[in-house]
């Protein structure tokens, strides 16, 4: 579903979050104090506006109150950061995310109402240590503290077998949600007649320790 999202900060963080709400069919309304910035991001964005996002007027007169989601990603400021959070949140928008610095920064941006706080480069370093840590889990989004949704590389004992005859849900307590076949075939949802094949890509939904339990 395309939403609405407001990016306010285009570092390095705020811009790639921007650029791939955009790639991902979202409209995105971009704001950065410094001109750069917003230049930078012009020709990628919905619109891109230069402005210093602590003023409330600025906020308003934009109509960032009825968008869906607002992002936060102004780093070392981190009055602005807490303010402009705190400003969405008064205002209205339905989940703020707000990139934090430190634990109690991150404690603080809790306090104050933000939906989601994101520790880019731990994230980015736990992520990177999971991916490596199964050399067939290809890439992971964590729905919950136990539960995830995991690429992984189709254990070759799978390999030729219905989904149906290998009966992971009840065996190890994993869902498949998808196979992929290859960059353009995805099947969605298999039944238990789909077949698992060399080299497919298994999409599943399970908690991490059903995940170490899977053959390699
Ligand atoms: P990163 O580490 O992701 O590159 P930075 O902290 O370097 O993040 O980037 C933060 C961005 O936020 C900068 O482009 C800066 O101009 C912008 N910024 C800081 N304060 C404000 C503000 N009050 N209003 C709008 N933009 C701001």
């Amino acid at each position: 579903m395309r939403k609405q999202f407001v990016v306010i900060g285009l570092g390095r963080f705020g811009s790639s979050v921007a650029r791939t709400l955009m790639k991902l069919g979202h409209e995105v309304l971009a704001l950065d104090k410094n001109e750069q910035a917003v230049q930078g991001l012009m020709h990628d964005v919905t619109q891109a506006v230069q402005a210093d996002a602590r003023e409330e007027e600025t906020l308003r007169a934009l109509g960032v109150r009825n968008l869906d989601v607002g992002i936060v990603g102004i780093g070392d400021d981190l009055e602005a950061n807490i303010l402009i959070t705190l400003m969405l949140k008064e205002m209205g928008v339905p989940y703020v995310v707000a990139k934090a610095q430190s634990i109690q920064h991150g404690k603080v941006l809790e306090k104050i109402g933000a939906d989601k706080i994101v520790y880019p480069e731990q994230d980015m370093g736990i992520r990177l240590a999971n991916n490596l840590s199964r050399t067939n889990v290809m890439d992971f989004i964590e729905l919950s503290l136990d539960y995830s949704i995991f690429e992984i590389i189709a254990p070759s004992q799978f390999v030729n077998k219905t989904l149906g005859k290998l009966n992971l849900r009840a065996v190890y307590n994993v869902n498949v949600v998808a196979i992929k076949k290859n960059a353009d075939q995805i099947v969605i949802a298999p039944g238990a007649n789909s077949v698992v094949e060399e080299k497919d890509i298994l999409v599943i939904v399970c908690n991490k320790k059903a995940l170490s339990r899977l053959p390699d």
